[in-house]
């Protein structure tokens, strides 16, 4: 039973129509999170060394460090 269960739970990642009453049962919180969002990523140039990009994610508030020296700048 125990296997079938986890099956189904599999299942329902995709299949979200029956996913309320086997959670129910099961205890197991919709933990359908946002992992699989893709974040937008941009390019940044670090003042210091322009010529080596660094991908960001487009939103991305803290210090960057330059791949190549290490220096922080912000965006
Ligand atoms: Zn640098």
């Amino acid at each position: 039973m125990r296997e079938l269960v986890d099956g189904l739970r599999k299942g329902l990642r995709t299949s979200r129509n029956s996913i309320g009453k086997f959670s129910v049962d099961h205890n197991a919180p919709e933990t359908l999170a946002p992992l699989t969002e893709p974040a937008d990523m941009i390019i940044v140039l670090s003042p210091c060394h322009p010529w080596e990009p660094i991908k960001v994610i487009e939103d991305w508030n803290e210090p960057i460090h330059c791949l190549i020296c290490g220096d922080k700048f912000l965006v």
